[in-house]
């Protein structure tokens, strides 16, 4: 009989035989007691004679032993019960594709058979990744049989993992709890396609965030130690926007081994949303910036570009001189349809009038007047849906003000750079809320770029787009965004040059 089972070395899996599903229950009983203890759920019966001779569930967290696999469990059950190491006339029945260890001690112990359930693409050794039951040279030829119950074996890890990840989630929130004053948007208003790829990590411990929680899409993840090499590009929303408009220009850098970096405004996206709009303007925006640098180690020697899109570009003056100030400086400066602070468009002063006084205000709709296109609905959607309610959107009444009284001032003299600061500017020829002026543009990049603290060069570019570069056109702002590489000829790239004044 044992015999009759060993295939020869090709590895051809043999057919399901009578009784394998009754087996793989048993070995699927283990498995949930493997869930039951924390552990990911794998369980193993070995079966000799119609009798079940070893049983195993998978627990090497619990045992402190990497080797504590369902398999090896098993298989050690039914030797000691057995007296014997070897193990023919055997078969092991297990929930999961053994791995390399597993599939060397089955083939040691010479077991006659193994049936798995649910394939392992990741570390299979039984033909997902490599097949160690094929390989000819060994002496020992163990026959397999795949696919047994897979399903039911895989509905089990995935719904493992999915409780885990419930239960991280859970855990995430309380490590950061919210605040009495603050709301929180419900994750599940956000869609994942519509946000940047990059891992969201969350922060509430920093000074300038008062207990508020701060979430950013960093390419680093959790580790936030660069690479030697790698650039840091810092992505600055225009509101409403969160993070997600720069998705597609941060997969671009990132897939570069640059470092992206683009956090929520307090008070948008999934950062936390204070009840209260007195303390949320630019000021404590500005404050959050500086410790995000500091804290995510955005200002050591690899250089950081600062990305500023729409009227997030109200901000840059101040983090350039801030920068400059803690001896730190930011190494570009990127301002993506910049607003026309002489002459604001009209549409665009009634956006932010309305959004200052009308708490109801149908956002999605009040963004129409901005060249936002169709193509962009689904983000439009997403925008407005932050805020469930009228008590999220008190950074919008801050931000609004702010944003009006910047329109009204004179700008602030930027503090004098130590070092050559490149200024890039970005244009949508379609833009209605953002647009560059007709004429007098050299003079205007020259004012946008002086007043922004830079000292040069600087380049620019007009590109298809409207109000929403980063997703309008993200290939044109991908290869512009090579104006910071160190010798880059602007008009190579398609830039223009201009002078500053
Ligand atoms: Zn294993």
């Amino acid at each position: 009989m044992a015999d009759s089972l060993v295939p020869a070395a090709t590895g051809s899996p043999l057919p399901h035989q009578p009784g394998d599903a009754h087996w793989m229950r048993a070995a699927l009983a283990q498995a949930r007691a493997a869930a039951e203890a924390g552990e990911v759920p794998v369980g193993a019966v070995v079966v000799r004679d119609g009798q079940i001779v070893g049983r195993g569930f998978n627990h090497p967290i619990g045992a402190h032993d990497p080797s504590a696999h369902a398999e090896i469990e098993a298989l050690r059950d039914a030797a000691q019960r057995l007296g014997n190491y070897r193990l023919e006339g055997c078969t092991l029945y297990v929930t999961l594709e053994p791995c390399a260890m597993c599939a060397g001690a089955i083939l040691h112990a010479r077991l006659d058979r193994v049936v798995w359930g649910a394939a392992e693409p990741r570390t299979g050794a039984g033909g997902s990744v490599l097949d160690l039951f094929a390989q000819a040279a060994l002496n020992h030829h163990t026959a397999v049989t795949p696919g047994v119950l897979a399903d039911e074996a895989a509905a089990l890890l995935t719904a493992f993992f999915g409780q885990r990840r419930v239960q991280q989630r859970q855990q995430a929130l309380a490590s950061h709890p919210l605040r009495d004053d603050a709301l929180r948007t419900p994750d599940t208003l956000f869609a994942a396609a519509l946000d940047c790829g990059c891992p969201s990590c969350f922060y509430s411990d920093w000074p300038a965030l008062a207990g508020l929680r701060l979430h950013v899409k960093d390419s680093a993840g959790q580790n936030p130690l660069p690479a030697a090499a790698a650039r840091q590009w810092l992505l600055l929303p225009g509101m409403p926007a969160h993070q997600g408009l720069f998705r597609e220009l941060a997969a671009g850098l990132a897939a570069r081994g640059d470092r992206v970096v683009a956090p929520d405004w307090l008070g948008l996206g999934r950062s936390d949303k204070p009840k209260k709009d007195q303390r949320l303007g630019d000021a404590q925006q500005l404050a959050m910036l500086q410790d995000l640098i500091e804290h995510l180690h955005l200002d050591g020697q690899q250089g950081l570009v600062v990305v500023a899109h729409g009227d997030a570009a109200r901000l840059a003056p101040a983090l350039v001189a801030q920068q400059a100030a803690l001896g730190r400086p930011v190494q570009g400066l990127w301002l993506v349809n910049p607003p026309n602070a002489a002459v604001p468009s009209a549409d665009y002063r009634l956006w932010l009038e309305q959004l200052a006084r009308k708490p109801a205000l149908d956002m999605a709709a009040a963004l129409g007047s901005s060249a936002i296109g169709a193509e962009m609905d689904a983000d439009r959607q997403q925008w407005a849906a932050q805020f469930p309610d009228k008590g999220y959107r008190a950074a919008l009444r801050a931000w609004s003000r702010d944003a009006l009284a910047a329109l009204d001032a004179p700008a602030m003299a930027p503090a004098a750079s130590v070092q050559a600061l490149p200024v890039l500017v970005s244009l949508g020829e379609q833009a209605r809320w953002w647009p560059a002026p007709v004429d007098g543009l050299d003079a205007w990049l020259a004012d946008v770029a002086t007043k922004a603290g830079g000292t040069g060069p600087l380049a620019w570019q007009r590109c298809a787009g409207g109000d929403w570069l980063p997703l309008q056109n993200s290939a044109a702002l991908l290869q512009a965004s090579r104006f910071f590489d160190a010798g880059a000829q602007p008009a190579a790239l398609g830039l223009a040059a201009a002078a500053l004044r």
